[in-house]
């Protein structure tokens, strides 16, 4: 049996990241989530082994000494990463959706340049700061930086191999659903099926 897909759903942090991949998740068969490494707390009703694996600083830098990472990015003060052994474990499963920053997006390519790289772009600058601010989890010192940096992880669109705007929402989740099934019909994905008709 062939690999799964790598899919990488990427943007400025507010862009609607987490939102869109949670309804790609419940409308495409076949999906799995690559569960990240965190030394943020928990928010809400998250979960260990759900959402995150949560774990210390100190327990994130052993394994980044033991080179456990496929890629890991600091992150407004908090430490992110994906684990070998996650990826490894999720590929066997199916099509692995990934919800990470820029920054892994970019280190996926290096690593995996046949993976898809889905950039959210928000409608424009003034929909992300309102965004940020609806979502009352960040201080206002902060959002004017992550605005900041929004510009320049939309500046680095070109490492992608998709946008998709999230304007409205069921049409951005649409948009992803879409990319994803495409991707599914390419020729060399399809080749198995058909070899085993011949
Ligand atoms: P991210 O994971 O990229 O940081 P979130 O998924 O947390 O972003 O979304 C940020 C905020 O924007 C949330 O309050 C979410 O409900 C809202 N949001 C997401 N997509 C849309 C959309 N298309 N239109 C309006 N609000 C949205
Ligand atoms: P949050 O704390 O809001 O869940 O996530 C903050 C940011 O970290 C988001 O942009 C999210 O995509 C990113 N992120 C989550 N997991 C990883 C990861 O494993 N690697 C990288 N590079 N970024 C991640």
């Amino acid at each position: 049996m062939s690999e799964g897909l790598l899919i990488v759903v990427s943007g400025p942090s507010g862009v609607g990241k987490s939102t869109v991949v949670k309804e790609v998740m419940k409308r495409v068969e076949g999906l799995v989530f690559s569960i990240s490494h965190t030394t943020r707390q928990p928010r809400g009703k998250e979960k260990n082994g759900r959402e995150y694996y949560f774990i210390s600083r100190e327990e994130f830098k052993r394994m980044v000494e033991n080179n456990e990472f496929v890629e890991w990015a600091e992150v407004y003060g908090n430490l992110y990463g994906t684990s070998r052994r996650e990826l490894l474990l999720r590929r066997n499963e199916g099509d692995v959706l990934l919800d990470i920053d820029v920054q892994g997006a970019i280190n996926i390519k290096k690593l995996f340049p046949e993976s898809i790289r889905i950039l959210l772009f928000p409608p424009s600058m003034e929909e992300l700061l309102r965004r940020l601010k609806n979502r009352k989890d960040t201080p206002e010192e902060e959002i004017k930086k992550r605005v900041k940096v929004a510009r320049w992880e939309i500046s680095r669109y070109r490492e992608f191999t998709h946008i998709v705007i999230n304007d409205e929402l069921e049409r951005a989740v649409e948009d992803v659903s879409a990319i994803i099934r495409g991707e599914r019909l390419r020729t060399e994905r399809m080749k198995e099926k058909i070899e085993g008709m011949l």
